[in-house]
């Protein structure tokens, strides 16, 4: 099987962790990102998913040990430079000192913030500078420390006062889940077990156009499903009636039908082979598909699968349809296909899975990643809550909840929070 080489810049990033010595009773910033969804209940705001809160304890715990105080600095939404009382990370300062027993404090003060042993600052854009990275802005968080430590991988691609402006004027450290996820990334990209099978669905292909490019040089084999796959059977002349696919943006080159049509010329003389002797394409995309009138029906007499291989023919029934799932002949295939991975990473559901009626894809290849022997990585904000929906969540070996930034990351790029975390080589 032939595959392109390629230098890659992760490999090189190799970041300078904090540990005690750096801290040792020192005031420290750390950038974490505390952007959680909330929600109101009997007037009270609830934090419904405290991921990214518990994410951060790794690295609170250790400055706590070394004697630290602790300043602890984050976005929360898009409030635009302006104070907007919904957006305030108070209700999370209070459910880190209630639900998660840490020693918080809340305040506004940005100029003189009474140090207590954690001090949870307010949130960051309500200051216009922090997403202009006005330097002025970043001066005034570096004067609050004597250290700064970035825990926001998911923010690292976010070229934010908060994230690289105030690296300038502290010795900048990288967090330890931050550390974590980026060498996970990293190894993906760099030695992941063969054969690595990269399976990539979801809606947003436009986020995922430079992370599906970049992996498909490294991977072994790309199973594309989702809304994504549409684009794929439309460069290669299958008629997707009324399917979702998403309109490119005017600084974008191209749509993203001719972005697929280069990804399968690209790769098209690289060949897998199933079974040791059945040769199959690098980049495979759906033989058949679940097809319905609209994502919300209820009727499953309304559903048709169509079968990409022989059921060609346009007949006037199906100029209503959307493709809204991986048929079974392709859940079966890419079922196959990856109980023999070494790696697999995974991004976007297979189908419209909020819907029962088109889960059937999403669940089995879940069911198929969790049931193999590879190392499983799986990523993206709606593959992750489907994951926790099949209760198949606990069962994969790393979740990387970083979205955006972990996309652009696997697509090659140096993230500009991480650049000025990297030990220079
Ligand atoms: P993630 O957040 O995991 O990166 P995306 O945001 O790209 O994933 O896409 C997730 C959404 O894609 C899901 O909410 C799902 O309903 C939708 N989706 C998946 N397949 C299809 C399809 N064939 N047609 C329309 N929408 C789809
Ligand atoms: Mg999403």
């Amino acid at each position: 099987m032939l595959r392109q080489k390629r230098d890659y810049d992760a490999a090189m990033q190799r970041l300078r962790t904090v540990t005690k010595k750096d801290v040792a009773g020192k005031r420290v910033l750390v950038r974490v990102d505390f952007n959680v969804p909330l929600e109101k209940s009997g007037g009270v705001v609830q934090v419904r998913d405290d991921r990214r809160l518990r994410a951060a304890l790794p690295t609170i715990k250790l400055l706590q040990e070394a004697g630290a105080k602790i300043i602890l600095i984050s976005h929360l939404g898009r409030p635009k430079g302006a104070i907007v009382p919904e957006l305030s990370l108070e209700p999370i300062a209070q459910y880190l000192k209630k639900k998660l027993n840490l020693p918080v404090t809340f305040s506004t003060n940005y100029d003189e913030p009474k140090l207590d042993t954690i001090v949870l600052l307010e949130n960051l854009r309500f200051y216009e500078g922090e997403t202009t990275n006005d330097a002025g802005f970043a001066k005034k968080l570096a004067g609050l420390a004597d250290v700064y430590v970035n825990e926001a991988f998911s923010n690292s691609h976010r070229n934010h006062a908060s994230m690289v402006g105030v690296t300038k004027y502290l010795p900048s450290f990288a967090g330890v889940a931050l550390t974590e996820e980026s060498n996970m990334l990293a190894s993906l990209t760099t030695e992941p077990k063969r054969p690595f099978v990269v399976v990539l669905g979801g809606a947003k292909i436009s986020d995922k156009v430079g992370a599906l490019t970049n992996l498909a040089n490294i991977a072994d084999l790309v199973l594309i499903g989702g809304a994504i796959a549409n684009n794929f059977l439309s460069a290669e002349g299958f008629e997707i009636y009324r399917s979702f696919v998403e309109e490119a943006s005017k600084k974008d080159a191209g749509d993203y039908v001719a972005v697929a049509r280069r990804l399968i010329d690209e790769h098209k003389t690289e060949k897998v082979l199933k079974d040791n002797y059945i040769p199959l394409p690098k980049l495979l995309y759906p033989i058949d598909v679940v097809a319905a009138p609209n994502l919300d029906t209820t009727d499953a007499d309304e559903l048709k699968t169509i079968d990409l291989s022989h059921d060609m023919a346009d007949k006037p029934e199906k100029t209503k349809l959307q493709y809204l799932d991986i048929g079974p002949k392709t859940k079966h295939l890419y079922s196959e296909l990856l109980a023999g991975a070494g790696t697999i990473f995974w991004n976007g559901p297979m189908g419209v899975w909020e819907n029962p009626l088109f889960s059937a894809g999403t669940q089995a290849i879940a069911r198929a990643i969790t049931t193999s022997r590879a190392t499983t990585v799986l990523g993206g904000g709606d593959t992750i809550a489907a994951a926790h929906h099949f209760h198949a969540e606990h069962k994969f070996s790393y979740i990387s909840a970083a979205g955006g930034a972990a996309l652009k990351f696997l697509g090659g790029e140096v993230l500009p929070g991480l650049k000025p975390l990297i030990i220079p080589s």
